[in-house]
């Protein structure tokens, strides 16, 4: 079985097959575990948390918490976002290192037919296929859009939330979006 893609859906699939004893050819580019991991659910969560542990302790003294300097370092929760996805990556290649018969190519691939697939200039054949590429952003045709992205250059993909650097002036943007 060729799976190209190890993502949520291409992932836990190549180990599904293989413990029904399927021979599993898994291609993927990107990390082991996809985007929910690299840059889903995994480090856009972290930050949730993160922000609601910092709006928790802005609270805190209306409970009679006192906590001095409360500030918000940007930098530590991209860097705590970071380290949940790595050892979540780290922990996906242990797991699929333990499958005898998965050989995982860390390699992008394209289909040549429904059996077969290119990987560089080597072609591979399977009895099954599954496709599990997951999507990218698009940006809707909204009228003026293209505009708003042009002068802000602040409209963020979901995919450049994840490499973020500083913390964005949503309070900026929000009134930019709205005078323009
Ligand atoms: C900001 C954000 C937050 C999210 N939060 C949540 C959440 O809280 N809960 C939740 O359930 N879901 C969440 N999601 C959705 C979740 O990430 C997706 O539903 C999930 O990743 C889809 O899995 P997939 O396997 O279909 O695709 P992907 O995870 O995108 O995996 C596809 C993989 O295939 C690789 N690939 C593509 N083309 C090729 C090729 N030709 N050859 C080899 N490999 C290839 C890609 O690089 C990628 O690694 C979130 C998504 C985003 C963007």
């Amino acid at each position: 079985m060729i799976i190209i893609g190890a993502g949520t859906s291409g992932f836990p699939s190549a180990k599904i097959a293989a413990n029904y004893g399927k021979k599993v050819l898994l291609l993927r580019e990107g990390a082991l575990g996809g985007k929910y991991l690299e840059k889903g659910c995994i480090p856009s969560k972290a930050m949730v948390y993160a922000t609601n542990l910092y709006k928790s302790a802005l609270k805190a003294k209306d409970f009679g918490i006192l906590i001095d300097n409360i500030t918000l370092d940007f930098n530590e929760v991209l860097k705590y976002a970071d380290t949940l996805v790595h050892e979540g990556i780290q922990g996906n290649e242990k797991q699929i290192a333990l499958y005898k018969n998965v050989d995982y190519i860390k390699k992008n691939g394209h289909c040549l037919n429904e059996n077969s697939i290119e990987v560089g200039n080597v072609v591979y054949t399977g009895s099954n296929m599954l496709v599990s590429t997951g999507t990218f952003p698009r940006i809707p045709p909204i009228e003026g859009i293209n505009t708003i992205w042009q002068t802000l250059e602040k409209f963020y993909k979901t995919s450049q939330v994840a490499e973020l650097k500083d913390l964005p002036q949503i309070e900026n943007l929000i009134r930019e979006i709205f005078n323009s």
